[in-house]
């Protein structure tokens, strides 16, 4: 298997190393950036499989920053894990809105940063697969990493691709927000299960009107059916 790359924006430098000695000492590579020119230019230079993003920087924001990979095709489907010293539930929502996947409280342990990365290691895997699945009019190429509606392709983040992906394979059963978080997020252990409804509002809105087609149930979960 392929060494993952690690990219560390963090102007600390104290806790990147830290966080570089950790996931060289796990086998992964790790690259440090202190600010997001220098960030843009790590991933300009080879695109990172992961990337740790502290929320408060000199100059650009880490929230401006995840907002700016997410719109660039070459870093779209690039995890993104926000580190942020706030333990506020906003700014947390506000990291996911801005297209994180996940997010990490400082201080954290190195036990539960390294179960991140290799959570959001593993969620990347299921994005291979190949198959086209289709649902009323909407449809899911797992192969181009497109999804069309009425003919229109939609843009995705990757966590609201992999949800969508999940959801139409298995189109209308209602599933739990602990299931989703098992299935979709693949380790839930420090995975909170708000991050469920954070994740399908964000794919209501990128289905734009095929977004009614995910549907709350009440008390129990979510599902996709194809009769609205
Ligand atoms: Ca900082």
């Amino acid at each position: 298997m392929k060494m993952a790359r690690v990219l560390v924006v963090e102007d600390e430098s104290a806790i990147a190393e830290l966080i570089a000695v950790n996931l060289r000492h796990n086998g992964m590579l790790a690259v440090l950036a202190s600010d997001g020119e220098a960030a843009q230019h790590a991933i300009d230079d080879v695109l990172p499989d992961v990337i740790l993003l502290d929320w408060m920087l000199p100059g650009q924001s880490g929230l401006v920053l995840a907002r700016r990979w997410r719109a660039d095709p070459r870093t779209k489907t690039t995890p993104i894990l926000m580190l942020t010293a706030r333990g506020d539930e906003p700014d947390k929502v506000a990291g996911l809105d801005a297209g994180a996947d996940d997010y990490i409280t400082k201080p954290f342990s190195t036990q539960e940063l390294l179960a991140r990365i290799r959570a959001v290691l593993r969620r990347r895997a299921p994005e291979q697969a190949s198959d086209l699945v289709t649902l009323g009019n909407l449809q899911l190429d797992g192969a181009t990493h497109r999804v069309n509606y009425q003919d229109q392709t939609l843009k995705l983040g990757p966590t609201e691709f992999k949800l969508l992906n999940y959801l139409m394979h298995h189109a209308e059963r209602v599933h739990s927000r602990s299931q989703l978080l098992d299935r979709v997020w693949g380790d839930h252990v420090f995975i909170e299960e708000r991050t469920v409804d954070v994740h399908v509002k964000r794919l209501r809105e990128a289905l734009g009107q095929a977004g009614s087609m995910v549907e709350t149930v009440r008390g129990v979960g979510y599902r996709i059916t194809a009769k609205t």
